[in-house]
Order: C-alpha cells, then structure tokens, then sequence
C-alpha cells in the first residue's frame, strides 16, 4: 500500500498522521493519505503567497502555455490516474468513467488555456479613455467533493492559475489520492507554490474559509458546507464560487417517443452512478406517454451492469461511500413506504464489503415525498406522473435548489418556452447534464452562485480595475 504526501511548494511533504481510502467496491485499502496539520496547511498558504507575485508577472501567453503544459502531463499520465480515480471513487474505467473523466479533464484544461481576459476599452473619446482590467485576486483555497476528484479539480485550479493566481487545493478525504498525484504531476511542470495540495479532515477546510491570506473560495459540495463557509468567508470578505447541491427535474412532454429518449433519460439520471451534481434527479413524465416511458427506461436500465469498476464489462460502479449509501438506501425505504412502485431494483441484492446499490426506479411518486423533495446523489430515479404543463412547471420549481433541468419533446421550440420558465442555472433540451467548458454552468436558489467555464468562469478569478485617462 503507498503512503502519500502533501504537496507543498513544488514537493512532496511528509506527514506523521494518516488516514486509510477504501475503495467503495471492496473496503480494501487504496493507499494512505496524509493528514495535515494546521501548520502544514499554513506553509501551504505562504507558498502559494511567495509564489503569487511572479506567477501574476508572467504574460498570459505564458501562464497558457503553462497551463497546456499541465495537460500534456496529465496526458502522459492518463491511464495511472483513471485507475486511481477508479480504485478511490469506484466508477468503472470505461464508458462515462474515469477514462472518460481524465479526458475531459485534459480537454477542459486545453480549453480554458485559449481563454483570455483581455484590457476592455469602454470608452475612447475627446473625453477620455475607460480601460477595464482584470486583475488576479492572489491565493485562491479550491474545496472540492468526491464525485469527480479530477475534473473538478481541473475546473477549479486551471481558470485560478491561468487569470494569474496560485492556489491551494484540499480534495474530499474521501477519495484525496488522484488529487495528490494531479498536485504532483502540475508541480513537475509549473514554477514552485503556484498549485499546492493539502489533504485531511473536513477542519482544513474550515480553517481555508477563514484564513485572511484566501482571497477566495471556489467550493464545490453541498449546500449545508457551502453554507458554511459563506459565513466564515463573510469575515474576510472573500470572493466564492458556490457550487452546490442538486435537484434537477426533468420534464417529458406527451409527444415524444418513449424508445427513442430512454437511452437519454437513463444516462442523464444515472451517471456516475447518480453522484452528479446535475444528474436528472426527479423525471416529472405526462400521463399519456407515462406507462410507455417507465417500460422503456426498465427494459434499458435491467441490461446495466452494477459492479466493480475496474472490471471491463462494468456499466456503474458502487456508491462512494458508506454514509452516502445509508443516505441512499433511506430514501428508497421511505419511497417505499409512502407508496412508490418500485419498477427495478430497490433493495441491496446481496450483502458484502461493497457499497453496490443496485439500479432502482421508483414510479407513483410525488412532490413532499422525500425522495422527491431531497437529492439522492445515488442510483435511484423517482417517476412522477403529471398532466398539466402549467402545473408541472410550478412542481419542477417547487424546490429549494436551482442547478439544472431538462425538457424532454419533439417540439424545440415549445420546449424551449418550458425551458425559459424553470428556476435553474441550465437547461437541456431532449438530454440532460451536458456540460461544455465553453458555456457557463452554475446554480441559481439554494444550488450556489458564481459561474464556471468560458470567460465568464475565468472572469471569477479577478477583481475589476478600471483605469481612467
Ligand atoms: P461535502 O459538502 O460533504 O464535502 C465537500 C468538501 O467540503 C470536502 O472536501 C469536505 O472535506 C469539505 N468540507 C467539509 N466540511 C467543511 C467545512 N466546514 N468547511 C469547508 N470545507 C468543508 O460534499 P460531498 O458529499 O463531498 O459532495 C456531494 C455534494 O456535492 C452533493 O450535494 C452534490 O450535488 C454536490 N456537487 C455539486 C456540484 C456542482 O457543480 N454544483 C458538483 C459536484 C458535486
């Protein structure tokens, strides 16, 4: 079993206390990983600090090259990390897995490097010139959940490190590993304390969110830790980027084709195993296609295979983590008892040291049901039946979160008008969760604020300057 280090300043650092990840789908250990202490998270902090200023200094054709540098070693290094994410997080290598994740991740990152923010003239006249710049904010503390260890991490460190600030990431105890070995492979090819990597318990979090020398947070979690560190944040008025939890809903019309949209429907709600942040999390479907809907997604979901993820015929792997799954398996319990139909799965199929949660559909649900009212974050989908669009509108809006939604019709433009009513940060049209890292995606309500991708992503790592001449 390796034991890891932090990485600091551009090295790997020893810790004397550790802490065992466990792969989801055998409870063996994956490696150790170092718990660091307040003081190490503190050298953390003052080499991204000493590292800021030149980093700042260097022009932004540089910090793209850099950044594409970054790439280039993820790379080389593409398969070790999908096995790492594979044996920490459990998602399967193939298909929407950890190969599948190291490769967005390294086209995310191409991408943001051919970003740029650029001196925007406002004004120039008899008058005078308005320029507005847009100026690095210094220390950047990056905060990132378990779901998708690497590309979230890359959604956080590129766009900070490209607009010219250096950071300091603290990955999920749960699955700290790839991150550590991301850290590594940016600190072979990126000047010294420009990314640094800081792995522990939940309080190095905390102690980010309060630290005076964090200009800002960008978290990506749940809302009850995003809310948190809003508060302590408030202390040093840091910027943040709050991406939160998610309750999307998806809305099928009566004029689709059941067969052809199930493939969609199921892949929308049940990618990663349902730990996705905008994964279809309730499926509102009206009445008149209602029973052809729920055939068609059981005959395509019972043909899912649900095991360990580094096994090459492997469709979903087991769920992260064992809290999460108690979390999973109650919501199903409750849905049963309120009197869900449960169309496929339900009920852990045979015990064992993995946390496999098999694929469920539960149909005859309904708002104020928690299934329905709460994110599941697993393999589970509630069906809702529905017959009036107005009133299905409201029900979609019903909920405290706002992160995306889908409408699912033969018609574009009338799914476009559905579209532009409901309360979240987007919307796809006859699929669900498509993101790309040229448009922006972020959540509106509960669900967070602050955007990633595109310029206006990058944008969040700057203050604006306008110089007047
Ligand atoms: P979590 O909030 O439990 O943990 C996220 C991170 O916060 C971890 O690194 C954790 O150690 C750290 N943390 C815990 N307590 C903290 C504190 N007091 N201060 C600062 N940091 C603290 O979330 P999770 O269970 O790892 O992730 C699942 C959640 O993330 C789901 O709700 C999901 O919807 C959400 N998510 C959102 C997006 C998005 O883009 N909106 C993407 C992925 C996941």
């Amino acid at each position: 079993m390796k034991t890891y280090s932090l990485v600091i300043n551009g090295r790997s650092v020893p810790s004397d206390r550790h802490f065992d990840v466990k792969n989801p789908a055998n409870g063996g250990i994956v490696g150790s990983a170092p718990k660091a202490t307040k003081e190490q998270l503190e050298l953390a902090i003052e080499a991204a600090e000493a590292a800021f200023p030149a980093w700042r200094d260097l022009t932004s054709e540089t910090r793209a090259e850099y950044c594409m540098k970054v790439a280039d070693r993820m790379q080389e290094a593409a398969e070790e990390l999908a096995q790492l994410i594979t044996r920490e997080q459990g998602k399967p290598l193939n298909g929407l897995g950890s190969r599948w994740e190291v490769g967005g991740a390294i086209a995310w990152a191409r991408y943001t490097a051919s970003l740029d923010l650029p001196v925007e003239v406002l004004q120039d006249t008899n008058q005078g010139k308005v320029e507005m710049h847009r100026k690095p904010l210094g220390v950047v503390g990056s905060i990132t959940p378990w779901n998708f260890p690497v590309l979230i991490a890359i959604w956080h460190v590129i766009p900070a490190i490209r607009s010219g600030n250096t950071v300091v990431i603290k990955p999920s105890p749960y699955t700290p590993l790839s991150t550590i070995r991301l850290v590594e492979l940016m600190s072979e090819v990126l000047p010294q304390g420009v990314v640094n990597c800081v792995t522990g318990e939940d309080f190095i979090g905390a102690e980010m969110s309060a630290h005076p020398k964090i200009r800002k947070i960008v978290f990506t979690g749940s809302c009850a830790t995003g809310q948190k560190i809003m508060q302590s944040a408030a202390q040093t008025m840091k910027r943040l980027t709050l991406e939160l939890g998610g309750n999307d809903a998806g809305i099928v019309l009566p004029d689709v084709d059941p067969k052809q949209i199930a493939e969609g429907l199921f892949w929308g709600a049940f990618i990663n195993g349902g730990q996705t942040c905008a994964a279809l999390k309730r499926l509102y479907v009206h009445d008149e296609v209602y029973d052809a809907v729920c055939r068609e997604l059981v005959d395509y979901a019972r043909n899912i295979k649900v095991g360990d993820g580094l096994l090459d015929d492997t469709n979903l792997g087991p769920i992260q983590n064992r809290q999460q799954f108690e979390k999973v398996v109650a919501l199903v319990d409750d849905a049963k008892k309120v009197g869900g139909k449960v169309l496929l799965g339900g009920a852990v199929e045979k015990k064992g040291p993995g946390n496999f949660f098999p694929v469920t559909l539960i149909a005859d649900m309904n708002n104020g049901q928690r299934l329905v009212d709460e994110e599941q974050f697993g393999p589970v989908l509630p069906i809702i039946r529905y017959t009036d669009v107005e009133e299905v509108i409201q029900r979609a809006n019903d909920n405290p979160n706002g992160l995306g939604g889908s409408v699912w019709s033969r018609d574009i433009e009338k799914a476009k008008q559905i579209a532009s009513r409901m309360e979240c940060g987007s919307v796809w049209i006859n699929k669900h969760g498509a993101i790309q890292p040229n448009a922006p995606f972020g959540g509106v309500k509960s669900s967070g604020f602050g955007v990633e991708f595109a310029k206006e992503g990058l944008a969040e790592y700057t203050d604006i300057q306008v110089i007047f001449s």
